[in-house]
């Protein structure tokens, strides 16, 4: 740590106009007028040379040593080397070559003095500023961070007391307040400060930092624009993000609207660099303490140097009407909301009543799920949060297989992102990969892979291949399956149908219901019964003979269904016999979701001959594929090509593969085992105290609730079901429905989902339940 006198506590160098311009003739050869201006603790000049040029005469307070001054001027020029563009003053040379130059003043203090290019621009004032006005100083702030990341000088330790990671010092000073609320709020500050950002600055990235990026020292141009950055005399070696707290501190008080301006300050920050979660967490501390410095120092220096009083004491009403304002909102709902302003949104933040209507004008038949729709920002693990930054536990989605927005998928995606995104006819090593990585997880005989985007697509193409491989034109499906939304899957999806039009080429099933079906579990050979329905179903497809029955081995649209392995076995077997193919649906099922092996169809001892993943395979980036045995692609002609533009880009397939990774090194496929049966077990305890369930069925983490209106009847429920999902998304736990009636409570979390989430849902469930009943 370099030792240097506080140039706080240093009066200001205070030259004669004549002996600065002698200075300036004799050091740079510079005849011209000079025009004093505003200086804390340097003395500056404007210079207007007699050619018209303009410069600025700095004559530092000898506080600041020759190697400060010598750190401040190597960090200009490292500056403008990394970043050009960044608006900072250039030193122009003595005429002996220096840098700067010395003069002894009147005091017999040695003074350093240099002479910089002047910027142009204004100052303005906080009331002024706009809000592209504070975005971009929130911008500049992050460049001039980056531009000075790699910069390093020894005297860059040093301590000043403005400094944020230095507010425990600032103690001693509150002595000088003698307003005795304000003490009170400058120790709470100081509190909060010793318990959450002291023993945390430590750990956050720092570097050489501006120090004292506040309006003073930042000049706008007409457009709105920074066009200079000025005064580096409180650089030092300090967390990153007290540059962005200051900016926010010292821009912004003055203003009524200083923690919304925040906002932008922090969106031009973020655009630039963006904060790690530990910076965001700090940063309402920081700006507090920020805050807290401006009025104490204030009240230390005015008792210092009474004549400097009103430059001193400028900003402190401003600081204090701040702190003012962030007591009003609660540290904490501020540190909630900066948070959430780190997170930058690559779009415009909207309001969610206003968005609402928008998307209902601009996309009248997207779906929404709720009567109140869930305004969803983002996500991490098993829980979302709103716009309002309010978490909910996500107990129905599959995509994010491994958790939302897991590190691994994310960091896979963006550096692939960066590297190559193109399409799959070239040369690249992820779309092998991964085709290698998931025929190794498939019976030997899944030889052949194809990655498209959809599920749909996917199932698309296995019916297309069918048709080639076995020269038939008729598909089976289960009463309520759903397969996609393409054309010739939309025909897979008997809902839709409306009555009569059943399409000639396609004929159902009915899904192994063994609760409410036409053969239910007490019945003798029900599942043989099912299975049976296999031949009717291919004699109502007719001449054009059977080329495969589609199956979703969870039964997830037709309730969520578990029949023994001997339905698919005996379903397959007759499938064959007739010619047809098997294909698994593991959309919804697989990825490790029901707890034994990556796939749904391993439990039931079948081996189908195509298999389409979809939905979880990307964690959310739109990835599927479709897995064949080989020889059932040497149908399709030679000409066709196999290909989509996007399918199996390397940025498809980096996720893809991290996925796997994911689900593998954290055994999320046994987790899925674990919690769902610890899930099960909680739900099937929850059935005993409600009339309304009528069934709890399912594997792993693929679970349903059937709900009927009455135990013996089993009528469906599909009112309450309904009910209980609006009602617990008001719990924030988002739930949905499934099945034909849409009565079974759909469960189907990110697969790291834990214990602790499972009773959290438990409980909701028990609530919502109890007042669901109509
Ligand atoms: N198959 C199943 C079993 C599905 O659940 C879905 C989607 N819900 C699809 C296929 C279609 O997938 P996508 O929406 O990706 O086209």
């Amino acid at each position: 740590m370099v030792l240097r006198p506080d140039p706080l506590a240093s009066r200001p160098p205070a030259l004669e106009l004549e002996a600065a311009q002698r200075i300036l003739r004799d050091a740079f050869g510079v005849e011209a007028a000079l025009a004093p201006l505003a200086g804390e603790r340097d003395q500056n000049f404007r210079v207007d040379a007699a050619d018209g040029r303009r410069f600025l005469l700095k004559i530092s307070n000898p506080a600041d040593g020759a190697s400060i001054v010598e750190m401040q001027t190597s960090a200009l020029r490292h500056i403008a080397q990394v970043d050009p563009g960044i608006p900072v003053m250039r030193t122009l040379p003595t005429t002996a070559g220096g840098q700067w130059t010395q003069t002894p003043g009147p005091d017999g203090r040695i003074y350093p003095v240099r002479l910089f290019t002047f910027l142009p621009g204004r100052v303005t004032t906080a009331v002024a500023l706009t809000t592209q006005m504070i975005w971009s100083f929130g911008e500049n702030t992050a460049r001039l961070g980056r531009a000075l990341r790699g910069f390093f000088h020894p005297c860059a330790d040093y301590e000043i007391l403005w400094g944020i990671k230095h507010a425990p010092k600032l103690r001693p000073l509150l002595a000088h307040l003698d307003d005795a609320r304000c003490r009170t709020q400058l120790e709470q500050v100081l509190d909060r400060f010793d318990a959450r950002a002291a023993p945390a600055l430590p750990g956050l990235r720092a570097q050489v930092i501006h120090g004292d990026m506040s309006l003073d020292n930042v000049l706008f141009d007409e457009d709105s624009l920074v066009s200079g950055i000025v005064d580096f005399g409180d650089m030092s070696h300090a967390p990153l993000v007290c540059d962005l707290a200051v900016a926010i501190a010292d821009v912004l008080h003055g203003r009524d609207d200083a923690i919304e301006a925040a906002e932008p300050m922090i969106d031009g920050y973020v655009s630039v660099t963006p904060l790690d979660d530990d910076e965001a967490e700090l940063l309402a501390d920081l700006v507090a303490a920020r805050l807290a410095a401006e009025v104490a120092v204030t009240a230390w220096r005015v008792g210092l140097f009474p004549e400097n009083a009103p430059y001193s004491a400028s900003g402190e009403p401003a600081a204090r009407a701040f702190l003012d304002s962030i007591d009003a909102i609660g540290i904490d709902t501020l540190t909630r909301r900066f948070r959430h302003a780190c997170r930058r949104l690559p779009y415009r933040r909207a309001a969610t009543g206003s968005l609402l209507q928008r998307r209902r004008l601009a996309l009248p038949r997207s779906p929404l799920f709720y009567q109140r729709p869930a305004h969803l920002v983002r996500g991490q693990g098993v829980w979302l949060f709103d716009a309002d930054d309010r978490r909910y536990l996500d107990c129905y989605n599959n995509v994010p297989v491994v958790g939302h927005s897991h590190p691994r998928v994310v960091r896979a995606v963006t550096q692939q992102q960066r590297l190559l995104a193109t399409h799959s006819r070239y040369l690249h090593e992820a779309i092998v990969e991964l085709a290698e990585r998931l025929t190794t997880t498939l019976p030997s005989g899944l030889d052949a892979v194809l990655v498209v985007n959809s599920g749909s697509e996917a199932n698309d193409l296995a019916w297309r291949i069918a048709q080639a491989a076995t020269g038939r034109g008729g598909a089976i499906v289960t009463a309520h399956a759903y397969h996609g939304l393409t054309e010739a899957t939309h025909a897979l999806y008997p809902e839709e149908w409306a009555p009569l039009e059943r399409p000639a080429h396609v004929a159902t099933v009915p899904a192994p219901d063994g609760y409410r079906g036409a053969y239910r579990r007490e019945d003798e050979g029900w599942v043989e019964r099912y299975a049976a329905h296999v031949e009717d179903a291919a004699r109502a497809l007719g001449d054009r003979g059977l080329a495969a029955m589609f199956v979703d081995p969870a039964f997830t649209a037709d309730g969520i269904l578990t029949p023994p392995a001997s339905y698919l076995e005996q379903a397959t077997r007759r499938v064959r016999a007739l010619g047809g193919l098997v294909v698994a649906d593991e959309v919804q099922a697989g990825h490790g979701r029901c707890g034994a092996g990556l796939w749904s169809f391993q439990a039931q001892g079948i081996e189908p001959d195509m298999v389409v993943l979809g939905k979880p395979m990307g964690n959310g980036f739109p990835v599927a594929a479709l897995v064949v045995r080989s020889e059932l692609l040497d149908h399709v002609p030679e000409e066709t090509e196999l290909f989509s533009t996007f399918g199996g880009n390397p940025v498809a397939c980096a996720a893809a593969l991290a996925v796997l990774d994911v689900i593998e090194d954290e055994g999320l496929a046994s987790n899925a085992a674990d919690v769902g049966a610890y899930l099960r077990l909680g739900l099937v305890k929850l059935a005993e105290r409600h009339g309304l369930v009528g069934e709890v069925r399912g594997e792993g983490l693929l679970l349903g609730v059937d709900l009927v209106n009455d135990q013996v009847t089993r009528i469906p429920a599909a009112g309450p079901a309904r009910n209980a999902i609006e009602a617990a998304r008001e719990r924030h736990v988002l739930l949905g429905v499934t099945g034909r009636a849409l009565n079974v409570l759909k469960i189907r979390p990110p697969l790291v989902f834990q214990r602790e989430h499972a009773d959290l849902l438990l409980d909701v469930l028990d609530d919502v339940l109890a007042s669901s009943v109509r």
